[in-house]
């Protein structure tokens, strides 16, 4: 186990063009369980790699426990005496390495005798039950055996820290399941320190106890999963946790206006975004009498598809171009003119 301290940490390409990371500042407490949730490009793959010793940030320090492990350009204290595992995208095996000398593969030239290294990778091999598959070759190996064993090799040298780079990407979507558990699983029967990065706000929000949101090189928001999700800071967090209505319109005492659409909020600024989810809103020809679901206005449907077994229903107010997503069990006809309600107490306002 071991605490990561992030102080200041930047880190620039291409002699300054490109800022992958921006004054990082960031605490991984002593086992804990750490995600970082970031689009496409925003600095993940950097981070992971400074801290594994694979790149130096351009500024700042990086600590492991007390110890200063890099600074300012300088590598302090090499990738191989960090004390890390790590598992990519791919899990990828040696296929022409059976389980075990893929397991055991780290060990291999160093100081390490034989029969530790057996030793070593029976251990791991017994937690992570694929002790019967020791002699098999990858190609042999199920889905899951494959994940185990490259978890195990990434866990044999018994790391304080074990770094995930979006681990589940490349798993079809039964597989990453298991694979999530089985993370999870290990890491808190070992107790070790770790680290994931996805993209995947699903990956994770199923490991990580707690959450650092990365956007362009920069961490906007850290919290535990529960706040990311219900109190994002900003329209772009609260996207990247999930489809959601970006709707800007005029501020008046009453709401936001936009065109038949009267979105009641209470908002002290005359410029305001507002996030609708899609789950959110529900439309009907007939009212709703429920209490929770306020009405905001007639709307007109515009553009139906098919996904994931339900219609994806896009509405429009009746004199606006402006557009609004939903979902719906059952298809409606395009052009018919129907009334929104609004989730009472769902809608986020971004200032
Ligand atoms: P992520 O893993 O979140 O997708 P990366 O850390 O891979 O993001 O990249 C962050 C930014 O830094 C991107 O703009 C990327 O193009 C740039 N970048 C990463 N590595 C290098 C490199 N070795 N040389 C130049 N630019 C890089
Ligand atoms: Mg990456």
């Amino acid at each position: 186990m071991v605490r990561i301290i992030a102080k200041n940490i930047s880190k620039y390409f291409k002699k300054g063009r490109v800022i992958a990371l921006d004054k990082i500042n960031l605490t991984i407490e002593n086992g804990e369980r750490f995600g970082i949730l970031g689009p496409s490009g925003a600095g993940k793959t950097t981070l992971m790699r400074i801290i594994a010793g694979l790149e130096v940030p351009s500024e700042g320090e990086l600590y492991f426990d007390d110890k200063l492990v890099a600074k300012d350009g300088k590598l302090i204290v090499p990738p191989e005496d960090r004390r890390i595992g790590m598992v990519f995208q791919t899990w990828a095996l040696y296929p022409n390495l059976t389980a075990y000398e893929n397991i055991a593969f780290p060990l291999t030239n160093t100081k390490i005798s034989k029969e530790e290294i057996r030793k070593r990778v029976e251990e791991i091999a017994k937690i992570l039950d694929i002790t019967h598959v020791l002699n098999h070759y990858p190609r042999e190996l199920s889905g899951g055996q494959q994940q185990r064993v490259a978890l195990a090799r990434a866990l044999v040298k018994n790391p304080s820290l074990l770094l995930l780079d979006e681990p589940f990407s490349n798993l079809d979507a039964r597989m990453r399941d298991s694979a999530r558990a089985l993370v999870k699983e290990v890491q808190s029967r070992l107790g070790v320190t770790l680290l994931i990065v996805s993209h995947d706000p699903a990956d994770i929000f199923a490991i990580a106890d707690r959450v650092g949101v990365l956007v362009k090189g920069k961490l906007v928001q850290v919290g535990p999963p529960e706040e990311i999700y219900n109190k994002p800071i900003s329209i772009e967090v609260a996207s990247l946790i999930g489809e959601i209505n970006e709707i800007e319109g005029k501020v008046t005492k009453e709401g936001i206006i936009i065109g038949s659409f009267k979105i009641p909020v209470n908002i002290n600024t005359d410029k305001a975004i507002i996030g609708i989810r899609p789950e959110d809103i529900k439309i009907s020809k007939e009212p709703i009498k429920e209490e929770e679901w306020i009405l905001i206005g007639k709307g007109r449907v515009k553009v139906i598809g098919y996904q994931g077994g339900l219609f994806r229903i896009t509405v429009s107010p009746l004199d606006s171009e402006e557009e609004i997503v939903t979902y719906l069990d059952h298809p409606i006809k395009a052009g018919e003119e129907i009334l929104v309600y609004v989730k009472k107490g769902s809608i986020k306002i971004f200032t």
